[in-house]
């Protein structure tokens, strides 16, 4: 089947040479069903529309005085998405496994505090009640895109959802995963390019690019991207993170961490806070010259 050419008309040559599904193929996130973008509000904040919406903070929520100090910074450098995990998916059943229900009281402070929204892990389909008292959009990880019940669980609650990609899913994958958290009658969802896995060993997973035009050409729904995991090393994530805002990205999402080398999940791509508050501010360039904000 052919895909009808991209809307862009950035690239009207090569357009017609793309091939892929009919968006109506995708009965509810489809273009098909709706041609307008759907643009996701967390409080006065929009997915999906001019803005390019940062989304920061550790990988893993380890203490307060570590969520205090990053959400400090983070202020400062105008950040309104507080990111940070309570449940937390992890490889090894011996590494930490974050602070759970703690950790989601912390975080709830800290918003107090500052006034975030916040944005956290709901592991399984059993979590999305508890998560969702403290949280203002719900993250399903990469390991969990294809854990139907929790797809349908997240379709009942009210929250937005963040959607993240399985790192070994193809982009239809993804967006029938989408599929099922609208059937449930939740139309707020953010999908998340977060790199796939392929033979490349110098990074973590390989930043799937195309996935944002792609997602664009096919579904009405937002698209971030996740520069950290995608690449795995901080010394790569701002060249990832500034390739994706000029590739159309609507948001990313960062870790940083107050001392990255202690960092207790994902240290080597965790981000130094200076160097965070740089990066966003180059990321604000360039946002700029696509004519979209950035924060
Ligand atoms: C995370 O955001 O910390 C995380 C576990 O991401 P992913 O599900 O993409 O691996
Ligand atoms: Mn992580």
């Amino acid at each position: 089947m052919y895909l009808p050419a991209l809307s862009h008309n950035w690239c009207e040559t090569s357009a017609s040479d793309i091939r892929a599904l009919d968006p109506n193929h995708f009965k509810l996130v489809g273009k098909g069903s709706k041609k307008e973008p759907t643009r996701v509000h967390i409080g006065p904040i929009e997915i999906g529309g001019s803005e390019v919406v940062v989304m920061a903070g550790p990988c893993a929520i380890e203490s307060r005085n570590q969520l205090l100090i990053t959400a400090k910074t983070l202020k400062e450098s105008g950040i309104r998405i507080l990111r940070g995990g309570a449940f937390k998916p992890r490889t090894s059943p011996y590494d930490f496994q974050g602070l759970g229900e703690e950790g989601l009281k912390l975080l709830a402070e800290v918003k107090k505090e500052y006034g975030f929204f916040v944005i956290t892990e709901a592991l399984s389909p059993s979590l999305v009640e508890l998560v969702s008292q403290y949280a203002d959009i719900l993250q399903i990880g990469s390991r969990s895109m294809q854990n139907f019940p929790l797809l349908k669980e997240a379709g009942k609650s009210k929250k937005p959802v963040l959607l993240k990609r399985g790192m070994m899913a193809t982009l239809e994958e993804l967006f029938l995963a989408a599929e099922y958290i609208l059937a449930e009658g939740n139309p707020n969802v953010i999908l998340c390019e977060r790199g796939i896995r392929t033979f490349e060993k110098y990074t973590r997973n390989t930043l799937d690019l195309s996935a944002i035009p792609i997602t664009k050409a096919l579904t009405h729904l937002p698209i971030i991207v996740d520069p950290s995991h995608a690449t795995g090393y901080r010394e790569l994530v701002p060249y990832a993170a500034k390739a994706a805002v000029a590739a159309g990205a609507d948001g990313l999402l960062l870790e940083v961490h107050p001392s990255p080398l202690e960092a207790l999940s994902d240290a080597p791509q965790s981000l130094y806070l200076s160097d965070f508050q740089k990066l966003v501010n180059e990321l604000e360039l360039i946002a700029k010259a696509i004519g979209r904000s950035l924060r």
